[in-house]
């Protein structure tokens, strides 16, 4: 049964949260911090060119790929964070008390982390980038509003050249 349990909660193929489980991680992070008076952030994770990936080297390896993208952005944040697969090749990071400044330098870090990687598929090296999107959760911002806010931040990295962090205006 408990097993049963975290299956309903992960995702299948990279055993992060879903994005059930996220959405109402995040509803209990918005009455937590209205009642505490304290901020939390997200983050938007997504693989820069990662069609090209697909294309390249095919699904199965694209698979792969996404197994060890959630590993490493496991490996690197605290065990507090929450880590989930919001879309296809979209990771959802949401991080309790934690300002934008702290999310920023985390995200930062994700990014070298990821860059720097060589993923391994069949004896051939795979590099790739990704691009985040940050935005901090103030009082009385809705959810809508928030994501809002990431994906924008996320969008305005793509547009800039991609494998950077970006941070949403207030
Ligand atoms: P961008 O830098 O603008 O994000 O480009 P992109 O190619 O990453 O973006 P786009 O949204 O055009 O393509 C996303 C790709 O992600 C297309 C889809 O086939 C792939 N994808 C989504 N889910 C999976 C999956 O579970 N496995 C694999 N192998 N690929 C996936
Ligand atoms: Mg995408
Ligand atoms: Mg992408």
């Amino acid at each position: 049964l408990a097993y049963a349990r975290s299956l309903a909660k992960t995702d299948e193929l990279t055993g992060l949260l879903n994005r059930r489980e996220i959405n109402s991680l995040m509803d209990y992070e918005m009455i937590r911090a209205a009642r505490n008076q304290h901020e939390f952030s997200i983050i938007m994770a997504d693989i820069d060119f990662f069609k090209v990936i697909n294309d390249t080297y095919g699904h199965l390896a694209g698979d792969q790929v996404l197994k060890d993208i959630a590993r490493l952005i496991r490996e690197h944040t605290r065990e507090q964070d929450f880590v989930a697969r919001w879309g296809g090749e979209e990771i959802l990071l949401l991080l309790p008390e934690t300002s934008a400044g702290e999310a920023t330098e985390l995200a930062g870090r994700l990014r070298q982390v990821i860059a720097d990687h060589p993923f391994k598929d069949s004896g051939q090296c795979i590099h790739l980038t990704m691009t985040f999107g940050i935005a901090c959760h103030v009082p009385g911002m809705t959810l809508n509003e928030l994501m809002k806010k990431a994906y924008q931040a996320s969008y305005m990295g793509k547009e800039s050249g991609r494998n950077q962090v970006v941070i949403a205006s207030a």
